[in-house]
Protein backbone atom coordinates (compact mmCIF):
# COMPACT_ATOMS: atom_id res chain seq x y z
CA UNK A 1 0.00 0.00 0.00
CA UNK A 2 1.29 3.36 -1.31
CA UNK A 3 -1.23 5.80 -0.13
CA UNK A 4 -4.32 5.26 2.53
CA UNK A 5 -6.00 8.75 2.11
CA UNK A 6 -6.53 10.24 -1.15
CA UNK A 7 -4.89 13.64 0.13
CA UNK A 8 -2.97 13.67 2.97
CA UNK A 9 -3.67 17.25 4.21
CA UNK A 10 -7.13 15.67 5.09
CA UNK A 11 -5.93 13.13 7.27
CA UNK A 12 -7.47 13.72 10.61
CA UNK A 13 -4.99 11.89 12.27
CA UNK A 14 -8.00 10.02 13.85
CA UNK A 15 -5.83 6.76 13.61
CA UNK A 16 -8.67 4.36 12.49
CA UNK A 17 -6.21 2.96 9.43
CA UNK A 18 -3.61 2.37 12.14
CA UNK A 19 -6.27 0.45 13.85
CA UNK A 20 -7.51 -1.76 11.64
CA UNK A 21 -4.47 -2.95 9.70
CA UNK A 22 -4.48 -6.53 11.01
CA UNK A 23 -0.94 -6.68 9.86
CA UNK A 24 0.25 -4.12 11.99
CA UNK A 25 1.61 -2.01 9.58
CA UNK A 26 0.34 0.97 9.87
CA UNK A 27 1.74 3.52 12.61
CA UNK A 28 0.92 6.86 13.99
CA UNK A 29 3.92 9.13 13.42
CA UNK A 30 3.86 12.86 14.44
CA UNK A 31 5.01 15.23 11.74
CA UNK A 32 7.41 18.18 11.98
CA UNK A 33 4.36 20.22 13.02
CA UNK A 34 3.70 17.59 15.81
CA UNK A 35 0.30 16.44 14.31
CA UNK A 36 0.04 12.66 14.01
CA UNK A 37 0.09 10.99 10.71
CA UNK A 38 -0.24 6.63 9.28
CA UNK A 39 3.22 5.72 8.45
CA UNK A 40 3.20 2.14 6.48
CA UNK A 41 6.33 -0.46 7.02
CA UNK A 42 5.66 -2.00 3.28
CA UNK A 43 7.87 -5.03 4.34
CA UNK A 44 4.65 -5.72 6.57
CA UNK A 45 1.74 -4.73 4.44
CA UNK A 46 0.13 -7.31 2.10
CA UNK A 47 -1.96 -4.76 0.16
CA UNK A 48 -5.28 -5.29 1.58
CA UNK A 49 -6.51 -2.41 1.40
CA UNK A 50 -8.81 -2.31 4.78
CA UNK A 51 -6.70 1.03 5.53
CA UNK A 52 -8.29 2.88 3.08
CA UNK A 53 -11.59 1.49 3.32
CA UNK A 54 -11.81 2.29 6.84
CA UNK A 55 -10.49 5.98 6.31
CA UNK A 56 -13.42 7.77 7.20
CA UNK A 57 -12.27 10.65 5.31
CA UNK A 58 -11.97 8.59 1.69
CA UNK A 59 -15.67 7.60 2.91
CA UNK A 60 -16.59 11.35 3.25
CA UNK A 61 -15.61 11.90 0.43
CA UNK A 62 -16.80 9.29 -1.59
CA UNK A 63 -20.30 9.53 -0.23
CA UNK A 64 -20.34 13.54 -1.66
CA UNK A 65 -19.12 12.16 -4.49
CA UNK A 66 -16.00 14.36 -4.28
CA UNK A 67 -13.28 11.70 -5.35
CA UNK A 68 -12.12 11.95 -9.07
CA UNK A 69 -10.23 8.50 -10.62
CA UNK A 70 -7.56 9.92 -12.77
CA UNK A 71 -6.61 8.13 -16.46
CA UNK A 72 -4.40 6.15 -14.53
CA UNK A 73 -7.02 5.00 -12.31
CA UNK A 74 -5.21 6.98 -9.36
CA UNK A 75 -8.24 8.75 -7.16
CA UNK A 76 -8.01 12.08 -5.71
CA UNK A 77 -10.07 14.32 -3.49
CA UNK A 78 -12.47 17.10 -5.26
CA UNK A 79 -13.83 20.11 -3.39
CA UNK A 80 -16.46 22.37 -5.03
CA UNK A 81 -19.66 22.08 -7.09
CA UNK A 82 -19.40 17.99 -6.50
CA UNK A 83 -19.60 18.16 -2.84
CA UNK A 84 -22.59 17.56 -1.28
CA UNK A 85 -23.71 18.74 1.90
CA UNK A 86 -26.54 16.80 3.54
CA UNK A 87 -29.43 18.52 4.96
CA UNK A 88 -29.58 19.03 8.89
CA UNK A 89 -33.56 17.25 8.87
CA UNK A 90 -34.62 15.09 11.90
CA UNK A 91 -32.31 16.67 14.37
CA UNK A 92 -33.52 18.16 17.82
CA UNK A 93 -31.77 20.57 20.07
CA UNK A 94 -32.27 21.44 23.51
CA UNK A 95 -30.69 23.09 26.11
CA UNK A 96 -28.97 20.90 28.97
CA UNK A 97 -27.28 21.26 32.45
CA UNK A 98 -26.67 18.95 35.59
CA UNK A 99 -28.67 20.04 38.76
CA UNK A 100 -25.73 18.74 40.53
CA UNK A 101 -23.92 21.86 41.51
CA UNK A 102 -20.06 20.56 41.93
CA UNK A 103 -20.55 18.72 38.10
CA UNK A 104 -21.09 21.74 36.55
CA UNK A 105 -18.91 24.20 37.90
CA UNK A 106 -16.24 21.20 37.30
CA UNK A 107 -17.35 20.94 33.40
CA UNK A 108 -16.74 23.26 30.61
CA UNK A 109 -20.47 24.15 30.06
CA UNK A 110 -23.36 22.34 31.55
CA UNK A 111 -22.35 18.57 32.80
CA UNK A 112 -24.06 16.93 30.54
CA UNK A 113 -20.68 14.50 29.51
CA UNK A 114 -20.72 13.98 33.33
CA UNK A 115 -23.67 12.75 33.39
CA UNK A 116 -23.51 10.80 30.16
CA UNK A 117 -21.07 9.23 31.59
CA UNK A 118 -22.51 8.72 35.31
CA UNK A 119 -25.24 6.68 33.78
CA UNK A 120 -23.43 4.41 31.62
CA UNK A 121 -20.96 3.38 34.37
CA UNK A 122 -24.48 3.17 36.75
CA UNK A 123 -25.46 0.65 34.14
CA UNK A 124 -21.81 -1.38 34.20
CA UNK A 125 -20.66 0.46 31.03
CA UNK A 126 -17.32 1.84 30.32
CA UNK A 127 -16.51 5.59 29.14
CA UNK A 128 -13.83 6.31 26.73
CA UNK A 129 -12.48 9.93 26.68
CA UNK A 130 -9.51 12.46 27.05
CA UNK A 131 -7.72 12.62 29.44
CA UNK A 132 -4.25 13.95 30.48
CA UNK A 133 -1.08 11.73 31.08
CA UNK A 134 1.40 12.12 33.67
CA UNK A 135 3.19 15.00 31.37
CA UNK A 136 0.32 15.99 30.43
CA UNK A 137 0.01 15.12 27.07
CA UNK A 138 -3.95 14.34 25.80
CA UNK A 139 -4.98 10.86 25.27
CA UNK A 140 -7.89 8.78 24.77
CA UNK A 141 -8.39 6.23 27.54
CA UNK A 142 -11.24 4.51 29.21
CA UNK A 143 -12.66 4.10 32.78
CA UNK A 144 -14.78 1.84 34.72
CA UNK A 145 -15.16 3.67 37.99
CA UNK A 146 -17.36 7.43 38.60
CA UNK A 147 -14.02 8.27 40.85
CA UNK A 148 -11.77 8.48 37.93
CA UNK A 149 -14.51 10.20 36.14
CA UNK A 150 -12.16 13.98 35.99
CA UNK A 151 -10.05 12.61 34.33
CA UNK A 152 -11.78 13.06 31.61
CA UNK A 153 -14.19 15.85 32.72
CA UNK A 154 -13.65 19.37 30.76
CA UNK A 155 -12.25 20.37 27.52
CA UNK A 156 -8.51 20.10 26.48
CA UNK A 157 -7.48 21.85 23.87
CA UNK A 158 -4.90 19.57 21.96
CA UNK A 159 -5.23 16.90 19.81
CA UNK A 160 -5.63 13.98 21.33
CA UNK A 161 -4.04 10.40 20.81
CA UNK A 162 -6.38 7.52 20.30
CA UNK A 163 -3.61 5.13 20.82
CA UNK A 164 -5.87 1.94 21.02
CA UNK A 165 -8.71 3.08 21.92
CA UNK A 166 -11.03 1.90 19.08
CA UNK A 167 -9.72 -1.55 19.74
CA UNK A 168 -10.95 -1.29 22.92
CA UNK A 169 -14.16 0.46 22.35
CA UNK A 170 -15.09 -2.96 20.15
CA UNK A 171 -13.72 -5.43 22.64
CA UNK A 172 -15.95 -4.02 25.35
CA UNK A 173 -18.93 -3.99 23.07
CA UNK A 174 -18.48 -7.40 21.92
CA UNK A 175 -17.97 -8.34 25.56
CA UNK A 176 -21.76 -7.23 25.57
CA UNK A 177 -20.88 -3.80 27.88
CA UNK A 178 -21.92 -0.34 26.97
CA UNK A 179 -19.88 1.91 25.90
CA UNK A 180 -19.97 5.54 25.74
CA UNK A 181 -16.83 7.24 23.91
CA UNK A 182 -16.58 10.83 23.42
CA UNK A 183 -14.25 12.75 21.03
CA UNK A 184 -13.94 15.10 18.12
CA UNK A 185 -16.66 14.16 15.54
CA UNK A 186 -13.24 13.29 13.23
CA UNK A 187 -12.96 10.44 15.87
CA UNK A 188 -16.14 9.85 16.42
CA UNK A 189 -16.17 9.06 12.35
CA UNK A 190 -13.08 7.46 12.75
CA UNK A 191 -14.46 5.09 15.45
CA UNK A 192 -17.71 4.00 13.44
CA UNK A 193 -15.89 3.00 10.61
CA UNK A 194 -13.76 1.13 12.35
CA UNK A 195 -16.63 -0.43 13.76
CA UNK A 196 -18.43 -1.07 10.63
CA UNK A 197 -21.36 -2.25 12.30
CA UNK A 198 -24.18 -0.19 14.40
CA UNK A 199 -24.08 -1.80 18.14
CA UNK A 200 -26.53 -1.40 20.45
CA UNK A 201 -24.53 -0.29 23.80
CA UNK A 202 -23.08 2.23 22.15
CA UNK A 203 -23.47 5.74 22.13
CA UNK A 204 -21.37 8.03 20.78
CA UNK A 205 -20.89 11.90 21.58
CA UNK A 206 -19.40 14.35 19.53
CA UNK A 207 -18.22 18.01 19.88
CA UNK A 208 -18.80 21.39 18.61
CA UNK A 209 -14.91 21.60 17.60
CA UNK A 210 -13.13 24.59 16.81
CA UNK A 211 -9.90 22.75 15.75
CA UNK A 212 -7.54 20.84 16.94
CA UNK A 213 -4.40 22.29 18.00
CA UNK A 214 -0.66 20.52 17.49
CA UNK A 215 0.32 18.74 20.46
CA UNK A 216 4.11 19.72 19.77
CA UNK A 217 3.09 23.34 20.60
CA UNK A 218 1.46 22.34 23.23
CA UNK A 219 4.24 20.50 24.72
CA UNK A 220 6.60 23.68 23.76
CA UNK A 221 3.92 26.15 26.01
CA UNK A 222 4.10 23.83 29.08
CA UNK A 223 7.96 23.84 28.69
CA UNK A 224 7.49 27.26 28.80
CA UNK A 225 5.25 27.63 31.68
CA UNK A 226 7.26 25.23 33.53
CA UNK A 227 10.09 27.32 32.90
CA UNK A 228 8.87 30.35 33.76
CA UNK A 229 7.70 29.88 37.26
CA UNK A 230 10.44 27.26 37.71
CA UNK A 231 8.62 24.72 39.28
CA UNK A 232 6.68 21.00 37.61
CA UNK A 233 2.87 21.16 36.66
CA UNK A 234 0.54 19.59 39.30
CA UNK A 235 -2.82 20.65 37.21
CA UNK A 236 -4.32 22.57 34.85
CA UNK A 237 -8.01 23.62 33.31
CA UNK A 238 -8.64 25.12 29.39
CA UNK A 239 -11.89 26.26 31.16
CA UNK A 240 -11.90 27.31 34.93
CA UNK A 241 -15.21 29.32 35.73
CA UNK A 242 -14.10 31.01 38.62
CA UNK A 243 -14.97 34.05 36.40
CA UNK A 244 -18.86 32.95 35.25
CA UNK A 245 -19.03 30.40 32.04
CA UNK A 246 -19.09 32.89 29.16
CA UNK A 247 -15.27 34.28 30.37
CA UNK A 248 -13.29 30.86 30.88
CA UNK A 249 -9.52 31.18 32.41
CA UNK A 250 -6.80 29.26 32.02
CA UNK A 251 -5.86 27.79 35.42
CA UNK A 252 -2.47 25.99 35.91
CA UNK A 253 -1.43 24.99 39.29
CA UNK A 254 2.16 24.61 40.25
CA UNK A 255 4.08 22.08 42.49
CA UNK A 256 5.26 24.67 44.13
CA UNK A 257 2.01 26.12 44.96
CA UNK A 258 2.18 29.51 42.30
CA UNK A 259 -1.02 29.55 39.92
CA UNK A 260 -1.52 31.76 36.61
CA UNK A 261 -4.69 32.59 36.04
CA UNK A 262 -5.86 34.18 33.10
CA UNK A 263 -8.90 34.91 31.00
CA UNK A 264 -8.03 32.99 27.77
CA UNK A 265 -8.74 35.84 25.64
CA UNK A 266 -6.10 37.28 26.95
CA UNK A 267 -3.82 33.53 27.67
CA UNK A 268 -0.97 33.15 24.92
CA UNK A 269 -1.67 29.84 24.00
CA UNK A 270 -5.46 30.33 24.30
CA UNK A 271 -4.74 33.14 21.53
CA UNK A 272 -2.71 30.91 19.16
CA UNK A 273 -5.17 28.53 19.33
CA UNK A 274 -7.97 31.20 18.65
CA UNK A 275 -6.18 32.52 15.59
CA UNK A 276 -5.48 28.95 14.14
CA UNK A 277 -1.84 29.61 14.22
CA UNK A 278 -1.01 26.14 15.31
CA UNK A 279 -4.47 23.73 14.38
CA UNK A 280 -4.20 20.86 12.44
CA UNK A 281 -4.77 21.67 8.42
CA UNK A 282 -7.70 19.17 8.08
CA UNK A 283 -9.67 20.99 10.37
CA UNK A 284 -9.97 23.84 7.71
CA UNK A 285 -12.08 21.79 5.36
CA UNK A 286 -13.72 19.79 8.06
CA UNK A 287 -15.97 16.54 6.57
CA UNK A 288 -17.61 15.71 9.85
CA UNK A 289 -19.22 19.08 10.87
CA UNK A 290 -23.11 18.74 12.02
CA UNK A 291 -24.28 17.76 8.65
CA UNK A 292 -22.60 14.83 8.73
CA UNK A 293 -21.77 13.73 12.40
CA UNK A 294 -21.46 10.23 12.68
CA UNK A 295 -21.96 10.39 16.86
CA UNK A 296 -25.79 9.74 18.46
CA UNK A 297 -25.33 13.07 20.04
CA UNK A 298 -23.57 16.46 19.86
CA UNK A 299 -22.27 18.15 22.90
CA UNK A 300 -21.38 22.13 22.75
CA UNK A 301 -21.39 25.36 24.60
CA UNK A 302 -24.89 26.82 24.34
CA UNK A 303 -23.18 29.65 23.63
CA UNK A 304 -26.17 32.86 22.40
CA UNK A 305 -28.86 31.00 24.50
CA UNK A 306 -29.91 34.52 26.20
CA UNK A 307 -30.36 36.17 23.13
CA UNK A 308 -33.29 33.54 21.93
CA UNK A 309 -36.15 35.92 23.50
CA UNK A 310 -36.67 33.60 25.86
CA UNK A 311 -35.83 32.68 29.49
CA UNK A 312 -33.22 30.09 29.32
CA UNK A 313 -33.82 28.12 32.44
CA UNK A 314 -30.74 27.82 34.73
CA UNK A 315 -28.89 30.63 32.96
CA UNK A 316 -26.97 31.87 35.60
CA UNK A 317 -23.22 31.82 34.03
CA UNK A 318 -22.67 28.46 35.44
CA UNK A 319 -22.76 26.88 32.28
CA UNK A 320 -25.70 25.46 29.72
CA UNK A 321 -24.66 23.32 27.05
CA UNK A 322 -26.51 22.36 23.66
CA UNK A 323 -26.99 19.19 23.04
CA UNK A 324 -27.74 18.25 19.60
CA UNK A 325 -29.73 14.77 19.07
CA UNK A 326 -29.09 12.82 15.86
CA UNK A 327 -30.16 9.26 16.39
CA UNK A 328 -32.66 7.08 18.20
CA UNK A 329 -29.97 6.09 21.00
CA UNK A 330 -29.20 9.63 21.24
CA UNK A 331 -33.21 10.44 22.14
CA UNK A 332 -32.72 7.33 24.68
CA UNK A 333 -29.11 8.31 26.08
CA UNK A 334 -30.37 12.32 27.01
CA UNK A 335 -34.13 10.86 27.84
CA UNK A 336 -31.81 8.48 30.69
CA UNK A 337 -30.96 11.56 32.38
CA UNK A 338 -34.51 13.05 33.21
CA UNK A 339 -33.87 12.65 37.16
CA UNK A 340 -31.01 14.69 36.75
CA UNK A 341 -30.35 17.45 34.29
CA UNK A 342 -32.61 19.90 32.80
CA UNK A 343 -33.71 20.02 29.44
CA UNK A 344 -35.51 22.45 27.51
CA UNK A 345 -35.82 22.01 23.64
CA UNK A 346 -35.08 24.74 20.86
CA UNK A 347 -35.46 24.84 17.35
CA UNK A 348 -32.33 23.62 15.56
CA UNK A 349 -31.61 26.87 13.75
CA UNK A 350 -32.35 29.21 16.63
CA UNK A 351 -29.57 26.56 18.73
CA UNK A 352 -27.23 26.82 16.18
CA UNK A 353 -26.75 30.23 15.42
CA UNK A 354 -24.89 31.54 17.46
CA UNK A 355 -22.13 28.62 17.07
CA UNK A 356 -20.34 28.68 13.93
CA UNK A 357 -18.07 25.83 14.55
CA UNK A 358 -20.82 23.35 14.61
CA UNK A 359 -21.57 23.98 10.97
CA UNK A 360 -18.45 25.39 8.97
CA UNK A 361 -14.70 25.35 9.32
CA UNK A 362 -12.57 28.53 9.56
CA UNK A 363 -10.18 29.48 6.54
CA UNK A 364 -6.53 28.71 7.37
CA UNK A 365 -4.81 31.71 8.08
CA UNK A 366 -1.69 33.23 6.03
CA UNK A 367 0.24 33.12 9.33
CA UNK A 368 0.11 29.68 10.08
CA UNK A 369 2.77 28.89 7.38
CA UNK A 370 4.69 31.50 9.00
CA UNK A 371 4.38 30.57 12.83
CA UNK A 372 5.45 26.64 11.85
CA UNK A 373 8.29 28.16 9.40
CA UNK A 374 9.77 29.92 12.42
CA UNK A 375 8.93 26.85 14.80
CA UNK A 376 11.13 24.54 12.04
CA UNK A 377 13.81 27.69 12.66
CA UNK A 378 14.22 26.69 15.79
CA UNK A 379 12.66 29.86 17.65
CA UNK A 380 11.64 28.45 20.76
CA UNK A 381 7.86 29.08 22.50
CA UNK A 382 9.20 32.79 24.26
CA UNK A 383 10.07 33.92 20.86
CA UNK A 384 7.08 32.59 18.75
CA UNK A 385 4.70 34.21 21.87
CA UNK A 386 6.46 37.45 21.24
CA UNK A 387 6.32 37.63 17.30
CA UNK A 388 2.30 35.78 17.55
CA UNK A 389 0.43 36.23 20.29
CA UNK A 390 1.09 38.85 22.12
CA UNK A 391 -1.75 41.09 21.74
CA UNK A 392 0.14 43.65 24.38
CA UNK A 393 2.57 44.13 22.43
CA UNK A 394 3.03 47.89 20.46
CA UNK A 395 3.54 45.91 16.87
CA UNK A 396 0.21 44.32 18.07
CA UNK A 397 -1.41 47.12 18.81
CA UNK A 398 0.07 49.36 15.82
CA UNK A 399 -1.54 46.94 13.58
CA UNK A 400 -4.71 47.06 14.83
CA UNK A 401 -4.66 50.75 14.51
CA UNK A 402 -3.66 50.67 11.12
CA UNK A 403 -6.08 47.75 10.63
CA UNK A 404 -9.09 49.79 11.96
CA UNK A 405 -8.05 52.89 9.71
CA UNK A 406 -8.10 50.58 6.48
CA UNK A 407 -11.69 49.01 7.75
CA UNK A 408 -10.26 46.07 7.81
CA UNK A 409 -10.65 45.42 11.52
C1 LIG B 1 -10.70 20.86 20.85
C2 LIG B 1 -12.09 21.27 21.25
C3 LIG B 1 -12.73 22.33 20.59
C4 LIG B 1 -14.02 22.72 20.95
N1 LIG B 1 -14.62 23.76 20.27
C5 LIG B 1 -15.88 24.14 20.61
C6 LIG B 1 -16.53 25.21 19.91
O1 LIG B 1 -15.97 25.83 19.01
N2 LIG B 1 -17.81 25.54 20.29
C7 LIG B 1 -18.46 24.88 21.31
O2 LIG B 1 -19.60 25.19 21.60
N3 LIG B 1 -17.87 23.85 21.97
C8 LIG B 1 -16.60 23.46 21.65
N4 LIG B 1 -16.00 22.41 22.31
C9 LIG B 1 -16.82 21.61 23.27
C10 LIG B 1 -17.01 22.26 24.63
O3 LIG B 1 -15.79 22.84 25.04
C11 LIG B 1 -17.43 21.23 25.70
O4 LIG B 1 -16.53 20.15 25.72
C12 LIG B 1 -18.79 20.64 25.46
O5 LIG B 1 -19.73 21.68 25.47
C13 LIG B 1 -19.13 19.60 26.51
O6 LIG B 1 -19.20 20.18 27.75
P1 LIG B 1 -19.68 19.36 29.05
O7 LIG B 1 -19.74 20.33 30.16
O8 LIG B 1 -20.89 18.56 28.75
O9 LIG B 1 -18.56 18.25 29.24
P2 LIG B 1 -17.03 18.29 29.67
O10 LIG B 1 -16.86 17.74 31.03
O11 LIG B 1 -16.41 19.53 29.32
O12 LIG B 1 -16.50 17.08 28.75
C14 LIG B 1 -15.79 17.24 27.65
C15 LIG B 1 -15.71 15.93 26.88
O13 LIG B 1 -14.84 16.20 25.82
C16 LIG B 1 -13.79 15.24 25.77
N5 LIG B 1 -12.57 15.94 25.35
C17 LIG B 1 -11.89 16.87 26.05
N6 LIG B 1 -10.82 17.27 25.35
C18 LIG B 1 -10.81 16.56 24.21
C19 LIG B 1 -9.94 16.51 23.09
N7 LIG B 1 -8.84 17.27 23.02
N8 LIG B 1 -10.25 15.67 22.09
C20 LIG B 1 -11.33 14.88 22.15
N9 LIG B 1 -12.21 14.89 23.19
C21 LIG B 1 -11.95 15.71 24.19
C22 LIG B 1 -13.68 14.74 27.20
O14 LIG B 1 -13.14 13.47 27.25
C23 LIG B 1 -15.12 14.75 27.65
O15 LIG B 1 -15.68 13.58 27.19
C24 LIG B 1 -14.70 22.02 21.99
C25 LIG B 1 -14.06 20.96 22.67
C26 LIG B 1 -12.77 20.59 22.31
C27 LIG B 1 -12.10 19.43 23.04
Amino acid sequence: MKQIIYDIRQCTGCGACSQICPKGAVTMEADEEGFLFPKIDQQRCNDCGICRRTCPVNIAFENTRSIAVDEDGSAKFVTGEASVVPPLDGKRAFACYSEDDDTREKSSSGGIFTELARRTLEDGGVVFGAAFDGEFNVKHRYIESIGDLDDLRRSKYVQSETGEAFREAEKHLKNGRKVLFCGTPCQIAGLKAFLGKEYADLTACDLACFGVPSPKVWRMYLDYMKDRHDSAISSISFRDKSGGWRVPRMNIVFSNGSRYLVKLNNEIYAMGYFKNLFTRKSCFDCRFKLHNSHADLTLADFWGVEKLGRQAVGDDDRGISLVIIHSEAGENALAALSDRAETVEYALEDAIRYNPRLTSSLPEPAARARFFADMKKGFDFDRLRRKYMDNTSIKYRLKCIIKKMLGRA
